[in-house]
């Protein structure tokens, strides 16, 4: 399995590497790696960095590594793990044998450690960390010196030895990098590199009593693995000098390059993991997978494609400026990959009954149906035509506008791959006014879509026959955030403040019975309405369909009505 991030997207990333192998820096070969702290599930954030990593590994002969980055027990766990590589391969990439954890080199990361604390170069301090925060100050006035920096070599690496064996509460002592407390940038005022915490591992268990900081773990990680170059977001940039630093002042086997792009935001929704497990706490969705969350497996149960999501994530491009991307961007990278593969099929949404008065009872017979019109090789189907049908109660008005040609009294309308019929009365309920069905006829000359005579209908609608149809729940989306950029908070407000109340509503639908037997994640086009994708808590007795997505952009629809 090769995938790429596509040839034809130029970015400065790209041409950095291609510049480093013209030059012959790290000796022509291009590592990188996708490093997920395991915390939550992956987000379509995530799928830019893997696009970009595996995409530039596989464009240049060199290899990805996926590194678990898993150096805070308290938050992580194996589900996670799990879940991470899952969605990589199902986004379409591979890390063949290498498979790492920052876990794996604890033992190597403290050598390291020690190393620096050799060299005079780091410090066992024990401030608290009200005290640290105090000391360490603002970026425009210099910070103060702990009192503990200046311990003895052997004072120190008698400490360090002692807080590796456990002897010490969690708290009581750091290990510091002694860089400059002066450095306008803070990362660099003697930063915390290894702290106590006696929460067992879910990789380790309680063999480590301290854990490196990811700044101390994340480059040496790198290195030990020989990445070459090691991209990043863009809030990483500041951490850039300590991260060569650390790597200019121990033995280590190669100096990996940091990169820094631009985060994907996306309208809308929130990206950040802490955010999300927040909503999946507070049980505002069903889970990480839900249909609504900007998760990968949110995104895949509700029916996007990995191909979609790739040629989003390539549209997007890679630049170093933050920005918000459009929701509707995706969309229309979905909706243009599902076009292409889905199976057209008929299903009702909210339904109205159509009796055909001249169609004799218990009569039936079945109409041929192409499955795709875009693919010739998608073959044909049977659809089953009797008296009684559906038809979506939003095709018919009793007195309907100038531009309205859908059914009405008196009007002829086409029922897709079958006949013309004729609306010749409605049945209304007597105490509400509301229609309950319709009296039609149909032309059996019309049948299999037109009229000998060559006279004309302005519809086509789609129809399923009550008899044959299948009962189904239909999950209905809607965005989760009524808020643009809910995770901008600088109005005082929360980000759950603007959660979209109506962004679920489940409603009974009918299909046609072609898709009996249909299996959970399979995908199929529901004619003139939009996308749908069976979900993983159909039964035997009930399929559940999840709308993945409409035809057409309702929103922009709405936003073009507003601006009218
Ligand atoms: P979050 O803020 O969502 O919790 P994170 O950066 O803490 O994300 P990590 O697991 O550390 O999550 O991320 C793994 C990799 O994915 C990192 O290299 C990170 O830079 C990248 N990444 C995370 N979020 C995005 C995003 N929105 N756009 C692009 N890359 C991202
Ligand atoms: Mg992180």
């Amino acid at each position: 399995m090769t995938m790429t991030d596509d040839s034809t997207s130029r970015h400065f990333v790209r041409e950095i590497i291609e510049n480093d192998i013209k030059t012959g820096k790290h000796g022509g070969k291009v590592v990188t790696r996708f490093p997920p702290e395991p915390n939550g599930y992956l987000h379509i954030g995530h799928a830019k960095s893997i696009c970009m990593n595996f995409g530039l590994a596989a464009d240049f002969g060199g290899r990805c590594h996926l590194r678990f980055d898993d150096t805070n027990p308290e938050t992580e766990d194996v589900e996670y793990v799990e879940s991470i590589q899952e969605d990589i391969h199902w986004l379409g990439f591979d890390w063949g044998k290498h498979l790492h954890y920052a876990s794996d080199y604890y033992e190597q990361l403290y050598q390291f450690a020690i190393q620096l604390i050799q060299a005079g170069k780091a410090y066992v301090c024990a401030l608290s960390s009200e005290e640290f925060k105090a000391y360490r100050g603002v970026p425009t006035a210099p910070g103060k010196e702990s009192p503990w920096r200046n311990r003895t070599i052997a004072e120190n690496l008698d400490l360090f030895t002692r807080m590796r064996a456990g002897e010490f509460a969690e708290g009581a002592y750091v290990l510091r990098a002694k860089i400059d407390m002066a450095s306008p940038n803070l990362h660099l005022r003697d930063p915390v590199i290894y702290r106590i915490n006696q929460t067992p591992h879910h990789r380790t268990g309680a063999t480590w009593p301290i854990y490196p900081m990811y700044d101390f773990a994340h480059c040496l990680s790198d290195s030990i693995e020989g990445i070459t170059h090691s991209i990043c977001t863009l809030e990483f940039e500041v951490h850039r000098p300590l991260y060569d630093w650390i790597l200019d002042r121990l033995k280590t086997p190669c100096h990996p390059q940091q990169i820094e792009f631009a985060r994907l935001n996306l309208t809308y929704t929130v990206m950040s993991k802490r955010k999300l497990q927040e909503l999946v706490a507070a049980k505002v969705v069903s889970g990480w997978d839900d249909p609504r969350m900007p998760t990968l497996a949110g995104m895949r149960r509700r029916g996007y494609t990995s191909e979609g999501i790739r040629e989003f994530c390539r549209r997007v491009g890679v630049t170093k400026v933050n920005s918000l991307s459009d929701f509707a961007l995706l969309e229309h990278c979905i909706r243009d990959d599902l076009n292409k593969r889905s199976l057209r099929v008929m299903g009702v949404l909210n339904p109205l009954r159509v009796i055909i008065d001249n169609y004799p009872e218990g009569q039936e017979e079945t109409f041929e149906a192409q499955n795709n019109p875009e693919n010739p090789t998608a073959g044909t189907r049977q659809i089953p035509f009797s008296r009684v049908l559906f038809i979506e109660r939003e095709d018919f008005m009793e007195d309907p506008p100038k531009k309205f040609f859908r059914l009405a009294p008196g009007r002829e309308v086409r029922l897709r791959n079958a006949c013309f019929i004729k609306c010749e009365r409605m049945v209304k309920d007597p105490a509400t006014g509301a229609i309950v069905e319709l009296h039609c006829t149909y032309d059996p000359q019309t049948r299999g879509g037109n009229a000998p005579d060559g006279r004309k209908v302005k519809a086509t609608l789609h129809w399923v026959s009550a008899a044959h149809a299948l009962e189904v729940e239909v999950r209905l989306y809607d965005r989760l955030f009524t808020k643009e950029n809910p995770a901008d908070e600088g109005d005082g407000t929360n980000f759950k403040q603007h959660l979209n109340p109506d962004s679920l509503k489940t409603i009974t639908a009918y299909v046609e019975p072609s898709l009996k037997g249909a299996q959970p994640g399979n995908r199929c086009q529901f004619e003139r309405i939009g996308y749908f994708c069976v979900d993983p808590d159909s039964t035997k007795a009930k399929l559940i369909f999840n709308r993945t997505i409409t035809l057409q952009d309702i929103w922009a629809k709405i936003r073009k009505a507003e601006i009218k």
